[in-house]
C-alpha cells in the first residue's frame, strides 16, 4: 500500500462513529493525521472512540456528538475542532443513510426529509468547515472536501426513488463545488458505493434473516440477487481506501470528479 505521512493535518469524518466513517477515521489515524468524528448516538460514538484509542493511543482523536441535519449542532462541532486542532484540512461528508420507498409509497414529508438529510448532510458540514479549510488551503495550497454517494445518483432504483433522486442532485451540487472552490484550492470529490456491509446492513440483517442464516449467507444471497459482479458486499476499508485516496494529495490533480466502489455494479460505460 502506498503510504502517506499526514502528521500535523487534520481530517474531519461525519458519521465517524460506525461502518465506512469508522474505518476512514482509522485510515486517516494510521497515517498520523489528527482526527474529529461525530455521531447522534452517545454510546456508539464513545465505543467508536474507546476502539479508536485502544488501537492507536498516541492518537489525536476528537470525538463529539453532532447531528449534521442541526446546524448550531454543526457549528458546534467546527468550533470545537478550531479550539481543539486549529485547522482542518480534508473534510470526509459521510454520515447518513439510505431510504428504502417506492413512489407509490413515498408521501410528501418523506420526500421533503430525504431531500434535507442527503443535501444539507453535505451543505451545513461544508459551510462551516469553509473558513478552516480555506486557511489550511492558503498555507499548504491543499485542502479537500470528498462526499459518501451513491451508485444510485447514476443508476436509480425504483424501490429508493427519494434516495436515488436525492443523489443524483448532491453528484450535481458537488460539480459546482469544485468548480467555484478550485481557486481557493479546495478540491471537491466523492465516492459512488453499491454496497457496503455496514451498521444499515447489519441491522437489516437482524431483520430479514431467516433464523439461523449466517451473515455471510445472507449476504452472498443478496450479492446474487442483486448481480454483483465481484459477488459479494464491499467492505468498509475498501469505500476508506478511496476516501483516503481522494481526500490527500495522492489524487492532487482530481477535482470534480468520483470513484465508483460497487463491485462493477455500474452498467455504463
Ligand atoms: P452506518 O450506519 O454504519 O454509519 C452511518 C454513520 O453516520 C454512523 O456513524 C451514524 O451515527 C452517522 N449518522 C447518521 N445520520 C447522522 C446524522 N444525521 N448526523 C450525524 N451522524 C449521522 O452506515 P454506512 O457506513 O453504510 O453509511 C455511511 C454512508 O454511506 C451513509 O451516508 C450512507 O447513506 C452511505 N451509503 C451506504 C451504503 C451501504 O451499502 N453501506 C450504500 C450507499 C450509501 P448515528 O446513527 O449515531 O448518528
Amino acid at each position: 500500500m502506498i503510504q502517506i505521512d499526514l502528521t500535523g493535518q487534520v481530517a474531519v469524518v461525519t458519521g465517524g462513529s460506525s461502518g465506512i466513517g469508522l474505518a476512514t477515521a482509522e485510515m486517516f489515524l494510521r497515517a498520523g493525521a489528527s482526527v474529529a468524528i461525530c455521531g447522534r448516538d452517545t454510546e456508539r460514538l464513545a465505543q467508536a472512540e474507546a476502539a479508536l484509542n485502544a488501537q492507536f493511543p498516541n492518537a489525536q482523536l476528537l470525538a463529539r456528538r453532532c447531528d449534521v441535519l442541526d446546524a448550531d449542532d454543526v457549528k458546534a462541532f467546527a468550533e470545537a475542532v478550531q479550539t481543539r486542532f486549529g485547522r482542518t484540512d480534508m473534510l470526509v461528508n459521510n454520515a447518513g443513510q439510505g431510504r428504502v420507498s417506492t413512489f407509490a409509497d413515498t408521501t410528501d414529508d418523506a420526500w421533503r426529509e430525504e431531500l434535507d438529510l442527503k443535501y444539507f448532510s453535505v451543505i451545513r458540514p461544508t459551510r462551516a468547515f469553509l473558513p478552516m479549510l480555506r486557511d489550511a488551503a492558503g498555507v499548504s495550497g491543499s485542502a479537500s472536501v470528498v462526499c459518501v454517494n451513491s451508485l444510485l445518483a447514476l443508476q436509480p432504483e425504483a424501490h429508493m426513488v427519494a434516495t436515488s433522486s436525492a443523489r443524483a442532485g448532491v453528484q450535481n451540487l458537488l460539480k459546482s463545488l469544485a468548480v467555484e472552490l478550485a481557486p481557493q484550492r479546495i478540491r471537491v470529490n466523492s465516492i459512488l458505493i453499491g454496497i457496503v456491509e455496514s451498521g444499515q446492513w447489519r441491522r437489516r440483517y437482524a431483520k430479514e434473516a431467516q433464523p439461523g442464516q449466517s451473515w455471510e449467507d445472507w449476504t452472498a444471497e443478496l450479492a446474487r440477487k442483486k448481480n454483483i459482479p465481484l459477488g459479494r458486499f464491499g467492505r468498509p476499508e475498501e469505500a476508506a481506501q478511496a476516501l483516503f485516496y481522494l481526500a490527500t494529495t495522492l489524487s492532487s490533480y482530481t477535482t470534480g470528479s468520483h470513484i465508483d466502489v460497487s463491485g462493477g455494479v455500474a452498467r455504463h460505460v
